[in-house]
């Protein structure tokens, strides 16, 4: 693990970043609601174009920075433990532009088939367009991950813990294998994780991003996304969200900026609630099977002991009797709200065979491991012990 950036902590998602713009003395950062800078003078402006402004943190347009944008580009990059950050109007416009930066035609991706559908939706039908060829391979299953890279491969997608049944990868041993292909470049979604419970650099992963719209922000009002990495690879992000225009909004910026400020302490709560959710769960005559990667029968719980410090928020679980049953369990929860997302402070209930996958067939939901009882609670910080007993008198109305 490196040495190198102290772990991440409440004083750094507090104070961590140049304060960005703080005019009127101001303790909290200002929102810069402006799509445009002035210079004072053409000799100014051209000394700025010749990237002599004696102001690092002068910006020529909206598009291209921000200052309340950079203060939260810099925070989440010191949580990581990163050089540099970049943020997005959401975390498909990370991802987006990520991919965009870091691939062209002839190259070739791997992915995990329980990454976000998204993502696997812009690799499959989009990036196939430009000439970028894909292989999948099982969650976490690093061997098959090996057999599939190519000399042309240059990227490996990867999330942990995955969603909705929280594989994780053993970014260490998935670093090494990468690292063993030269060009190859690791970028890790790890929006289930935050920082608080794993941060991938430390594992030798190469770029690291964040749908800022669950834990970063914390609070289901707002979208954003990040990215962060070593300085060169975070300036080829940027540039090319300058062109794509997948720019995050200074409002925006400053929602996730003052949700931030509480992350560890939301997610302590979080990581806690959601192991006495699974605990329950595992116990109850009315669930077939329980997912959370804390839990000694996940079968990452060793990998997730290893580079976890706390499982998440999200549990998963197979309500006995099928579709009908879980759906009962669903409505009869008074504290989750059927919605989808997670990582904020309402708890949200759903199930991802009437949400995230409708349009699929039981036989298609079975191809990809999909129980239509599936049901995926996203805890929020309410009290450990009302979670624990409105699940329970839910699975009564089973
Ligand atoms: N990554 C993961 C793991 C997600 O769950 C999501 C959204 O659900 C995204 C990325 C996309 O983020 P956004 O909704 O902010 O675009």
């Amino acid at each position: 693990m490196s040495q190198s950036k102290p772990p991440p902590d409440s004083t750094t998602a507090v104070h961590a970043g140049t304060p960005g713009a703080r005019p009127h003395h101001t303790l909290t950062t200002a929102i810069a609601q402006t799509a445009t800078y002035t210079f004072e003078t053409t000799a100014v402006l051209e000394r700025y174009m010749r990237g002599e402004d004696p102001d690092p943190d002068r910006e020529e347009y909206g598009r291209y920075g921000n200052p309340t944008v950079r203060e939260l580009e810099e925070r989440v990059a010191a949580l990581e433990g990163a050089d540099d950050g970049v943020a997005f109007a959401s975390g498909m416009g990370a991802i987006t532009t990520a991919l965009l930066a870091l691939v062209k035609a002839g190259d070739h991706v791997v992915l995990f088939n329980d990454c976000y559908r998204r993502t696997r939706q812009l690799v499959r039908t989009v990036l196939t367009r430009f000439g970028i060829e894909h292989d999948v391979v099982p969650a976490g299953d690093l061997a098959a991950l090996e057999a599939a890279l190519k000399p042309s491969t240059r990227l490996v997608v990867s999330e942990s813990p995955t969603n909705p049944f929280l594989y994780c990868v053993d970014l260490k041993k998935l670093s090494e294998i990468v690292k063993r292909h030269g060009r190859v470049k690791t970028l890790v979604d790890s929006t289930m994780a935050t920082p608080v419970n794993c941060r991938p650099l430390d594992f030798g992963v190469d770029v690291v991003i964040h749908s800022a719209t669950k834990y970063l922000s914390g609070h289901n009002d707002v979208l954003g996304g990040v990215a962060v990495g070593a300085p060169h690879l975070v300036s080829l992000l940027r540039d090319l969200r300058g062109v794509l225009g997948t720019v995050l909004d200074p409002h925006a910026a400053f929602l996730i900026l003052r949700g931030l400020k509480t992350l560890g302490l939301r997610v302590g709560r979080q990581n806690e609630s959601a192991l006495a959710v699974a605990r329950a769960l595992e116990k109850h005559p009315g669930i077939e099977r329980v997912y959370y990667p804390l839990l000694e029968s996940h079968p990452s719980y060793a990998v997730a002991r290893s580079q976890m410090s706390g499982g998440g928020g999200v549990v998963s679980f197979v309500v006995r009797g099928g579709r009908e049953a879980a759906s009962r369990v669903v409505d009869a929860s008074r504290l989750g709200a059927i919605a989808p997302s997670f990582g904020g402070c309402e708890t949200l209930i759903e199930q991802p065979a009437i949400m995230s996958y409708f349009e699929l067939s039981d036989a298609e939901l079975a191809t990809l491991g999909i129980s239509p009882a599936l049901v995926r609670l996203a805890v929020g910080v309410e009290e450990t012990t009302a979670l624990v007993s409105d699940l329970l008198q839910a699975l009564d109305k089973r």
